[in-house]
């Protein structure tokens, strides 16, 4: 297998914007490693990936399984080029009424997930002096609304940690870039509404949000896929942005 050959790493690729970005690096002659909790859901990918294919199971969460899936891919491939930190889901709800478990174990996810993968990565991107750490937050990273804080609050975070770590690897040759979509119909959004709230007037906002998410057309609110040509090219500029 040629080393040359660009590596893209992902986690959550077994659904949505991870499977496309998956899909997306397959078409172009990339190497993947496309990870995830369940790696029977990543065999859709065997077809279009062959040997330029690596499946390995991660959950973000589980203490060391970064370590060990960057190694096993990186015994594979020679290396990664591209880590896409995806893995995520989103609550949506009352914040008096979500039980502070729920948004502990989203902040996991969502951002200490990003964290483990990227310190696990880091260290052979710096001894290569070249690497680029992509982080999918959302447009739920710039700004929040009613329902969504507790999810909007793991995304700045995520901000947060990405611009600072911009600044700290960008002297070993290592880009990042934050990727900020908006909503699209994957199984993120109809699994999000968990907690609605019981007094009526919270009822109110949360429908006039829910509505206005559902209205959205896909198409508009950014094509998975074309998210993933965008970030190809923001990562293959002299000038990549911090945030598409
Ligand atoms: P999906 O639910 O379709 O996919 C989520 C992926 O994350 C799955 O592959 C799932 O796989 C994986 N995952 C979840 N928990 C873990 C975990 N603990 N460890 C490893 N993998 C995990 O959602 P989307 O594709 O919509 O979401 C992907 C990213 O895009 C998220 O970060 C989300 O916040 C962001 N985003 C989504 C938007 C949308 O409207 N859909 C808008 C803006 C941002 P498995 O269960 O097999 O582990």
């Amino acid at each position: 297998m040629s080393t040359s050959t660009p590596t893209w790493f992902i986690t959550g690729a077994s659904s949505g914007f991870g499977l496309a970005f998956a899909r997306y690096a397959l078409s172009k002659g990339y190497n993947v490693v496309a990870t995830a909790r369940t790696t029977e859901k990543l065999q859709s990918l065997q077809a279009e990936g062959g040997d330029r294919l690596l499946t390995v199971e991660l959950d973000v969460n589980r203490a060391g399984a970064a370590d060990e899936a960057i190694a096993t891919a990186i015994a594979t491939f020679g290396g990664i080029d591209v880590l896409i930190n995806n893995a995520g889901y989103a609550i949506v709800g009352a914040l008096e009424e979500t039980p502070e478990a729920e948004i502990r174990a989203l902040m996991d996810t969502n951002f200490f997930g990003a964290m483990a993968v990227t310190r696990a990565a880091l260290p052979h991107m710096r001894k290569r002096g070249k690497g680029a750490i992509v982080n999918i937050s959302s447009m739920g990273g710039q700004m929040s609304f009613a329902g969504v804080g507790a999810y909007s609050a793991t995304k700045f975070a995520l901000e947060g940690f990405s611009e600072a770590l911009a600044q700290e690897v960008a002297p070993f040759g290592i880009k990042v870039l934050v990727v900020e979509p908006g909503a699209f119909r994957t199984s993120l959004v109809s699994n999000a509404e968990r907690f609605m709230p019981s007094h009526d007037a919270y009822r109110e906002t949360l429908a006039g949000v829910r509505k206005a998410m559902l209205d959205m057309d896909g198409t508009q609110a950014g094509d998975p896929l074309k998210a993933a040509a965008a970030i190809d090219l923001a990562l293959a500029s002299e000038n990549t942005p911090l945030r598409l």
